[in-house]
């Protein structure tokens, strides 16, 4: 696998610790990257995002072959074992009441992707200079939109959007979306919590990540734009870019961040 990647959290300007997790990670075959936004008081939601990230990415260590018959139902059951693990202890501690995160995950070939997702983090996919959001939000608003009630732009900006209908930790069951799709050379990904998607609209985002500058820069750009937007809840971006099979990581086209938009 020949990838570029750039993974970046941000506390964020208003909330005082970082409820979100994630995770990068690539071996010979395939890589995997998880972006999980926990909630709860007393610093539960770190501690459920922190417990999804890692058995999550526990349970998917070994998988190393997307196009296995049994790859979906690995992907959901990781999902599965997660959300039992941090629903327990919902249930057997106090201070853990209520506690629970989102995971947008995604393993990714030189061919195949699959997608594991529960709640309202999101995955985006550039390909051929038009960006596609892969994920679904389970999320109040979503439901919305998908009534003909919102339009997204308003869903965005709505006071309850982030209301989420599903999560890790919600019910002793979930029934998390898992799909698959093709992967390109050229193709990039980003993973993101909603204080990104929530403080830097779609266009804005599409824009940085059709550029060709390298991930890290625009994962610094979108987390500082989230934070000049408002910075109202912890930032988190993971950039993938699908190189060459022949490239070595570094010698990918560069170009400048195109300008962020005025501020009025
Ligand atoms: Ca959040």
């Amino acid at each position: 696998m020949h990838l570029a990647v750039a993974a970046r959290t941000d506390v964020g300007r208003v909330r005082k610790g970082n409820e979100d997790s994630l995770h990068a990670s690539a071996n010979a075959h395939r890589g995997l990257f998880i972006v999980a936004d926990g909630m709860g008081g007393h610093a539960a939601g770190e501690v459920a995002s922190e417990m999804a990230v890692e058995m999550v990415s526990h349970d998917l260590s070994d998988l190393n072959d997307l196009e296995a018959a049994d790859s979906h139902e690995r992907v959901a059951n990781a999902l599965r074992d997660a959300n039992r693990a941090v629903f327990e202890r919902t249930r057997i501690e106090r201070d853990k009441l209520g506690m629970g995160s989102t995971v947008s995950a995604i393993l990714l070939s030189e061919t195949r992707f699959i997608v594991g997702h529960v709640g309202d983090s999101r995955i985006y996919l550039v390909r051929d200079g038009r960006m596609s959001q892969l994920t679904k939000d389970h999320s109040l608003v979503q439901e919305q939109v998908d009534a003909g009630l919102l339009t997204p732009e308003q869903a965005r900006r709505h006071p309850q959007s982030n209301v989420i209908t599903r999560c890790i930790g919600m019910a002793d069951e979930i029934e998390p979306d898992v799909f698959d799709g093709d992967v390109r050379v050229g193709d990039a990904f980003l993973l993101a919590s909603d204080g990104l998607t929530g403080m830097v609209d779609d266009r804005r985002i599409q824009q940085l990540l059709v550029s060709r500058a390298k991930p890290e820069r625009i994962v610094d750009a979108l987390i500082q734009e989230a934070n000049v937007n408002g910075g109202n809840d912890n930032i988190t971006a993971v950039v993938v870019r699908v190189l060459a099979a022949e490239s070595t990581g570094t010698d990918h086209e560069v170009t400048p961040i195109p300008p962020a938009p005025a501020h009025g």
